[in-house]
């Protein structure tokens, strides 16, 4: 008790104040040890800056107050890294208590899979969160029905993935910025979509509040002008592959499963404690993938910590 009582939640300015003097700190020792013993092996530093950025990032994504650091005292007491180290394990050690949002997010329906995929959200009582092609929409009067199923479902939330889905020609499509915003506008009226939610076809771009991450510049021009007509654009954490006319996964469900309590654990999403799951409608045309996908879903669902969200809420901060 009186352990924890040594321990202070002190401002984030007082905080990043003292990390930023420590970061000197370690660099002007770096400094001296290669001017005073040329000859010993320059000790490899950690990538000071990148390591600050990457926890105040960590650090933004929370209500701060919530917090504990170590007192000033013992931080002056210890070696610089190591109270860097401290700090990060303090971090992590809050975030491993809090709950953890998980977002399933299917793309390019509606299609051959959807329905099971709607079914499947009811069955497990489960939110999922589907960016539609309008134009798979008006192929068929089944896939026109599945589009309103999902749309019907409460657990599932629609948005928008463009109308003709760059005809499967990203670079060309993106090429043209002004006629790709129209294709996304042109699907959010085919849809009746209620919210301005985009994930961009071919792309993993994340443009929202004060977050933008491009993987490939073609899309980049395109996904500023969707941010400046008051779109968010949301990419993925992480990719699950499945074939899907024979059912057979690339990765096992016990993969994917690991890979995002490993991602969780690491912290190694954009937001933490919060990872997007990328799947495809087309990969649960058969029992079989449909059957993984359950198992996937159950899987997660021994985790109590561990909530199902649509990402409309993305992200979950505290
Ligand atoms: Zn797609």
């Amino acid at each position: 008790m009186l352990k924890k009582k040594l321990l202070i939640t002190f401002s984030i300015s007082l905080f990043l104040g003292a990390f930023y003097s420590c970061n000197q700190i370690v660099g002007s020792t770096t400094t001296a040890n290669a001017v005073e013993t040329p000859d010993q092996k320059p000790e490899i530093e950690e990538p000071v800056q990148q390591d600050t950025l990457y926890l105040m990032d960590k650090l933004d994504s929370l209500n701060r107050n919530l917090i504990v650091f170590p007192a000033v005292d013992s931080l002056n007491k210890i070696e610089p890294k190591q109270a860097k180290r401290n700090l990060r394990d303090s971090i992590y050690r809050e975030l491993n208590k809090k709950d953890k949002h998980i977002y399933l997010t299917f793309d390019d329906g509606p299609l051959i899979g959807s329905r099971a995929i709607d079914s499947i959200a009811t069955a497990k009582d489960t939110k999922l969160s589907a960016f539609l092609v309008a134009k798979h929409a008006n192929m068929s009067k089944r896939l026109k029905n599945d589009f309103e199923r999902y749309s019907k479902n409460p657990l599932v939330e629609c948005y928008n993935h463009s109308y003709t889905h760059a005809n499967n020609r990203f670079h060309a499509f993106y090429s043209n910025p002004e006629l790709a915003v129209a294709d996304f506008e042109r699907c959010e009226e085919a849809l009746g979509l209620k919210q301005k939610i985009v994930r961009m076809p071919g792309r993993n771009i994340w443009l929202f509040d004060d977050v933008r991450r491009v993987d490939l510049t073609s899309g980049s021009q395109t996904a500023d002008l969707l941010g400046a007509n008051g779109y968010r654009i949301y990419g993925w954490d992480v990719e699950w592959k499945i074939h899907g006319l024979s059912g057979n996964p690339v990765q096992s469900v016990n993969e994917i499963y690991t890979r995002i309590r490993t991602m969780l654990g690491n912290k190694s999403t954009l937001k933490p404690n919060n990872i997007v799951l990328l799947m495809h409608d087309d990969m649960f045309q058969n029992k079989k993938g449909q059957q993984l996908l359950s198992g996937l879903i159950d899987s997660l669902k021994q985790h109590k910590d561990y909530h199902f969200e649509f990402i409309s809420t993305y992200p979950h901060k505290y």
